[in-house]
């Protein structure tokens, strides 16, 4: 059944997904080489994860950057959707980034959701905004949303909700599989291979490529996420060096050195431009089309 006895030990000691069945799905990996459930649907009880998540009284964060055009592009939408499909029942604390808070769209929150802007310098790259979001999270951390959260998810802005994202995907630690590279080859993954960078990956390390579009877990491993990208990418930029994915290739290398917990399969943030695949049955997250002439010049 493809399920090694070791991971279903750590799925049955797993507090939020309820009763897994990973055998619900032959034929795909539900278990990573370490022992931490891949999240497919239906290899889970959304309304265990639901209850369990509602016992502890949780507080949940989500936070996403909208600077430039990208507030009036994607946020509204962004919003709208997370209010339907994002940890659902649930007291949700949103952090909106941007360098116009006058300018946000009115999104209307149901009771136990709060939304909190704030302000942020405007970064003149487009790669500098993405990367410069990892010092930003590191602090605000250490914050305000740091007291206030239990766990947070840290997300892209240019994707909108577009099914159940819910406590099933609470962990210590979570990964998001890149819907792009997911059934790729390992020596094919993206990894940064410049020698030089503090993301660098030696051929055969790695087992899989996460986007950072989508990344979450606790206060405490968040903060220690983020220190460890913005630390990256500062002494990359003090050697005048960026890698190849920006934050997405230190966000590789701090998976790859602080194995998550928990992974969410590419069903928990798909690209529509891809064809279909069978075992994409229920994307709770669609990435934008990428109009990058209309927002990046
Ligand atoms: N972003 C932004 N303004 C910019 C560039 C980036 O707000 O000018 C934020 C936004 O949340 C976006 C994320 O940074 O979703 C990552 O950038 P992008 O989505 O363009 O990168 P990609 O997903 O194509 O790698
Ligand atoms: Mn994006």
């Amino acid at each position: 059944m493809g399920v090694c006895p070791s991971a279903t030990m750590s799925l049955l000691r797993d507090k939020f997904t309820g009763a897994l069945h990973p055998w619900a799905r032959p034929e795909v990996l539900t278990c990573t080489p370490w022992g931490a459930p891949i999240i497919w649907d239906g290899t889970f009880d959304p309304d265990v994860a639901k209850q369990e998540a509602t016992q502890q009284n949780l507080t949940i964060g989500l936070t996403v950057f909208a600077v430039g055009r990208y507030l009036e592009k994607y946020l509204e939408r962004f919003l709208e959707t997370a209010e339907q499909h994002f940890m659902a029942g649930q007291r949700v604390v949103y952090y909106v980034f941007t360098e116009r808070p006058g300018a946000m769209p009115r999104v209307a929150l149901g009771p136990g959701r709060r939304l909190r802007v704030e302000r942020v310098v405007r970064e003149r790259r487009w790669q500098d905004v993405s990367m410069a979001r990892m010092r930003t999270l590191h602090a605000a951390l250490g914050g305000r949303l740091g007291r206030e959260a239990r766990f947070v998810f840290c997300m892209d802005v240019d994707q909108h909700f577009s099914g159940t994202f819910g406590p099933e995907a609470l962990a210590e630690s979570v990964a998001q599989l890149h819907s792009w590279h997911y059934h790729w080859l390992r020596w094919l993954l993206p990894f940064e291979r410049d020698a030089h960078s503090a993301a660098v990956m030696a051929r055969g390390e790695g087992y899989f490529y996460y986007h950072a579009a989508v990344f979450g877990g606790s206060v405490a491993a968040l903060r220690d996420l983020t220190a460890h990208c913005a630390r990256g990418l500062a002494w990359d930029r003090a050697r005048g060096l960026e890698a190849r994915w920006h934050d997405e290739g230190h966000l590789n290398k701090f998976v790859w050195l602080h194995k998550p917990a928990k992974v969410l399969s590419p069903e928990f943030c798909w690209s529509p431009d891809l064809s279909p695949r069978a075992e994409i049955r229920r994307p709770r997250l669609l990435w934008a089309p990428k109009e990058y002439r209309l927002l990046r010049d």
